[in-house]
């Protein structure tokens, strides 16, 4: 029977196992978090003699960067754990990340963490708080709205963008039905023009679960705004000085509906804000140290992984390098080698992508339709790209013959360009001139809608041809 070093029974042939400990090293100088895998304390010698190497960085992080080195301050500096050898590699025996966090949370003092409150004035929060409570400029009443449809960047979520038509000033966005405003004054009467439109929003709560602190009622205004992360969302108090500021005071986690605030001094504020905006809250966390949150706690505690993961296989359907997927049908329309090997990933079987709902109503607010067609009914149905095979919203046009139909993502292709080939575009751009223009000259700038006389109204595939043509000049790229 073979045994291991300290006598146990070895599970398997050639295993070897040994006492190990976890030290933590706040005199690293990378990361004060450090945890160094070492040998036991009995043989002797000091940590850095007994030093074999450090847990990755990604490693803390999945227990919460600071777990680790909490628990072994509780515990004279050091865990005692169990590593196996075999074969020149050598590992250690610990739970799955997310039952040794939970358990680390459960042992360590002061864990329940909405209890916590922070009695050191931190002067990050100080400052904070005084820009929440207070509003630099004054802004004009709203009088009309305008919306637009908007986009990210690598189209894995979309917006409708807020606009005061008088002045032109940006109000915030619609996003998964939250109306997150820029300035949290423009509330009411933001709301009150959007009851006039189709679109859905959520209605501030008066009677959330977690009950609102008596100087932060619903009613009460404080300055922050949210910036809308993929899988969280995140409140921050403006800065007017640095509007850019990625300082974020809480971070919601729309899958556990917990919200995360860096110090107990921002609960309330955050917990009205919230309230405002329609965001259901379950439970309110907070770090053991102000403004640790990030070190303390896992990240997918904070944020919603199954969102994370929902959007990365969504963006992973399309496995190819190609940067747009097209079908095969409409491939016979425009010249073989219009656009560069690789660009375009022909397929025979159209998928839409877009999950969100309401798609129908959003769709009403693409504003690149109404740039490339000008005049055009919407239908109430949503239908398939001609194109590509995407959601959109199906309308009709005096200057075409049949019904057409084309995803937000194919008609900003044709409004900007998406190929960067000049050859190519130049190509493109001759026979544009020769379908649309009668040859005659013309300028890019002309390419921002389609010259078709609704005298004379075209097929449905011609509309295809031209907006096929648009994606191989990118705009504003050749003088
Ligand atoms: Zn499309």
């Amino acid at each position: 029977m073979r045994r291991s070093l300290h006598g146990a029974e070895l599970p398997q042939h050639g295993l070897i196992s040994l006492r190990m400990s976890l030290i933590h090293r706040p005199d690293n100088d990378y990361n004060p978090n450090a945890i160094s895998v070492s040998m036991p304390a009995d043989i002797g010698q000091t940590p850095e003699d007994r030093h074999l190497g450090y847990l990755y960085d990604h490693h803390l992080r999945k227990l919460g960067m600071t777990a680790l080195a909490s628990l072994a301050e509780l515990s004279g500096g050091e865990i005692r754990c169990t590593g196996f050898y075999q074969g020149g590699n050598l590992e250690l025996a610990l739970p799955h990340p997310k039952r040794l966090a939970a358990a680390i949370d459960a042992f360590l003092p002061d864990r329940k963490p909405h209890d916590r409150i922070h009695t050191s004035k931190s002067p990050q929060t100080t400052d904070a708080l005084s820009r929440l409570n207070s509003f630099e400029s004054p802004r004009s009443q709203v009088r009309q709205i305008r919306l637009a449809l908007g986009t990210s960047r690598r189209g894995e979520t979309r917006s409708i963008s807020l606009a005061d038509v008088d002045t032109g000033r940006s109000l915030g966005q619609i996003a998964d039905t939250y109306v997150l405003l820029n300035d949290e004054r423009d509330r009411d009467n933001v709301l009150n023009l959007l009851a006039a439109t189709e679109v859905p929003v959520a209605q501030s709560i008066t009677q959330p679960a977690i009950a609102l602190h008596p100087e932060w009622p619903v009613a009460a205004i404080p300055n922050i705004w949210t910036y809308r992360l993929l899988d969280a969302l995140a409140f921050r108090a403006r800065n007017v000085e640095k509007p850019y500021s990625h300082e974020t005071m809480a971070i919601y986690n729309p899958e556990t509906k917990k919200l995360w605030v860096e110090d107990s001094r921002l609960v309330g504020p955050c917990l009205c804000y919230a309230s405002r905006v329609g965001i259901e809250i379950s439970a309110v966390g907070l770090p053991r140290k102000p403004w640790h949150l990030e070190d303390e706690i896992p990240f997918y505690e904070l944020k919603s992984n199954r969102r994370r993961n929902q959007l990365d296989e969504a963006a992973s359907v399309d496995d190819s390098d190609a940067e747009w997927t097209l079908l095969k049908s409409v491939r016979r329309l425009i010249p073989p080698d219009l656009y560069a090997p690789g660009l375009v990933r022909w397929s025979a079987t159209p998928y839409p992508r877009l999950t969100e709902p309401s798609v129908d109503i959003h769709e009403r607010y693409v504003t690149e339709r109404q740039t490339l067609f000008g005049n055009h009914s919407v239908a109430r149905s949503v239908g398939r790209c001609r194109l590509c095979g995407e959601l959109g919203l199906a309308f009709s046009t005096p200057a075409c013959v049949d019904a057409l139909c084309y995803c937000q993502g194919c008609l900003i292709r044709a409004t900007r360009g998406a190929a960067e080939d000049r050859q190519r575009a130049a190509a493109a751009l001759g026979l544009i001139g020769r379908l649309e223009f009668d040859q005659s000259p013309m300028l890019e700038s002309q390419l921002d809608h389609l010259h078709i006389n609704p005298a004379e109204p075209v097929s449905g595939e011609f509309i295809d041809t031209l907006l096929l043509l648009r994606f191989a000049i990118r705009r504003n790229l050749f003088p």
